[in-house]
């Protein structure tokens, strides 16, 4: 397992999780995935399993549709660092791009047609 952290481009919201060595992430062309453009971690990873250290009030909350899926964001930078996943309840992906050391763009990557199976 691999201590993995994150932080949203400001600082304000943080992260961590173990993880197996990550090796791909997923993009979804799902109306919010598709103007988001990130790179999600590939595994949902259950609430419990990441650490999130953001101070009260830091994180914004957006939702649509039917609203299970939670989109937060930065409230100070805007940046998105992880959401609770519609299709795994009390589960979360990461952002990728918010991962120290880690490079999105030398990931492989997996589609999830959200568009369509959301
Ligand atoms: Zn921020």
């Amino acid at each position: 397992m691999t201590l993995y952290t994150g932080s949203c481009h400001c600082g304000a919201v943080r992260f961590s999780f173990e993880a197996d060595p990550i090796q791909k992430g997923i993009r979804c062309n799902c109306s919010m995935c598709a103007r988001k453009g990130a790179l999600m971690s590939a595994e949902p990873m259950p609430l419990e399993k990441l650490n999130i250290e953001a101070p009260e009030g830091a994180l914004g909350l957006y939702q649509f549709g039917a609203k299970t899926a939670k989109h937060f964001f930065c409230n100070t930078c805007g940046i998105y660092p992880f959401h609770e996943t519609a299709r795994f309840a009390g589960h979360y992906r990461v952002n990728l791009g918010c991962v120290d050391g880690l490079d999105p763009l030398s990931l492989e990557v997996e589609i999830f047609d959200g568009k369509h199976l959301l």
